[in-house]
């Protein structure tokens, strides 16, 4: 069985190393049989098939969990973790598993406890431009259920159809719209978790400045070393009235990364700036509909959003830097579907690659 909205077996059959299934275990634990009694039968698993799914994320390391549990509510979470520390068991946290450092790992026979039933958007406060969140929605589904609202949550991370809004606290995720808007840390304005000790606590939420220590930026990145995020405060940002997206084909790396850096210098700060580079344009044609140039050297897509006259302007500089810094080709996006390929094809580039090597380390340079 996959988790509901997990990352998925990116690791079967890969060369990665397994850790040995532990022996059949015949009868559930004291402690599973207490969280069977917290959150229902089924929302507890512990056999060991059955946690065959639950032992990787989207890194490399593997190592099967004493036992799974799904809580449906903040009152659960916090129930599940006094069960836990009675009984003496770690316990980690778990959103949609597509973490890359194995942040959801289960070490020293700990409990995962999966978010994968706190998906509620609780509520938006359009005139406040907030929305409130359970841990395990789609960071995407934030964005759908504000546009109506004439709002937007900006951190946009590559995996954000899939990734939760805890797990984007729990790593201060960030995107390709990080060049003008940030990461995480940027747009929580307050979080609700659960303690080790079972207690729930609240930092932050919608009234700003409140006195003492601001605590929300010190648990954003924490990952879950602090505490079980159940409720989350986020910053909404009015859709922009005007978006423009560039798309550039250079014949190499360098002339692309010249001309990124000389965007930078003309003053104009894109939205958002990437390159990709022609082995990820080849996985990308290879493993998607995606119709980028085959031959180009790099591809770079440049994007700027604002008021009208300002995109104008922009529009103007940009175009004139990408084609004076060698640009063979400078496309803009016709239409809001042509646009959304095209980011749909830069942030397709981890999967497209790992399609080629399933065993591959990312590194991201700042
Ligand atoms: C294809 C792909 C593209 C990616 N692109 C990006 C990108 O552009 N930018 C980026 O920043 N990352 C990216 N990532 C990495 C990953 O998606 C992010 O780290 C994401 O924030 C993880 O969210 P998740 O719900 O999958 O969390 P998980 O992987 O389940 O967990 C990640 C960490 O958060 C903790 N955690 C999860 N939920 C909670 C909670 N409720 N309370 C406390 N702690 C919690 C876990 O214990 C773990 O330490 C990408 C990954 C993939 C596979």
């Amino acid at each position: 069985m996959t988790p509901p909205g997990d990352a998925g077996p990116r690791a079967r059959g890969s060369r990665a190393t397994r850790s040995p299934v532990p022996p059949r275990v015949a009868a559930p634990s004291a402690l599973v049989r207490r969280l069977e009694e917290i959150c229902g039968n089924e929302n507890v698993f512990w056999r060991p098939e059955d946690l065959l799914v639950w032992e990787y994320d989207a890194g490399f390391d593997r190592r099967p969990p004493a036992a799974v549990v799904l809580p449906g509510t903040a009152e659960e979470v916090a129930d599940v973790v006094r069960a836990a520390r009675a009984a003496g068991a770690a316990i980690v946290p778990r959103g949609a598993g597509t973490g890359l450092s194995g942040g959801t790992i289960a070490c020293a026979d700990a409990i995962v406890v999966s978010t994968a039933r706190l998906r509620r958007i609780v509520s938006i406060d359009a005139l406040a431009r907030i929305a409130v969140v359970e841990p395990g929605v789609p960071n995407l589904a934030v964005s759908l259920a504000a546009r109506g609202h004439g709002l937007f949550f900006a951190p946009d991370p590559a995996s954000q159809r899939i990734s939760t809004i805890g797990g984007n606290v729990a790593t201060n995720a960030g995107g390709p719209h990080a060049l003008r808007y940030g990461s995480m840390t940027n747009h929580v304005l307050g979080v609700e978790l659960v303690l080790p000790t079972g207690e729930s606590a609240r930092f932050g939420g919608e009234v700003a400045d409140l006195p003492g220590y601001d605590c929300v930026p010190f648990i954003v990145g924490s990952e879950g070393t602090l505490g079980i995020i159940t409720k989350v405060w986020l910053r909404l940002l009015p859709l922009p009235e005007d978006v423009r997206t560039f798309v550039a084909i250079f014949a190499d790396i360098d002339s692309g990364a010249r001309a990124a850096s000389a965007i930078i210098a003309s003053g104009v700060v894109p939205a958002a700036m990437e390159m990709l580079d022609r082995v990820t344009i080849g996985a990308l044609n290879a493993a998607f509909e995606v119709h980028l140039p085959e031959d180009a050297g790099s591809l770079l897509l440049v994007e700027v959003e604002g008021l009208r006259e300002e995109t104008e302007d922009w529009a103007h500089t940009i175009e004139r830097v990408l084609r004076k810094n060698g640009a063979a080709s400078v496309r803009s996006a016709e239409t809001v579907s042509e646009r959304e390929l095209l980011w749909k094809a830069r942030k397709l580039g981890y999967a497209a690659l790992a399609r080629i090597r399933p065993n591959n380390y990312l590194h991201d340079a700042v």
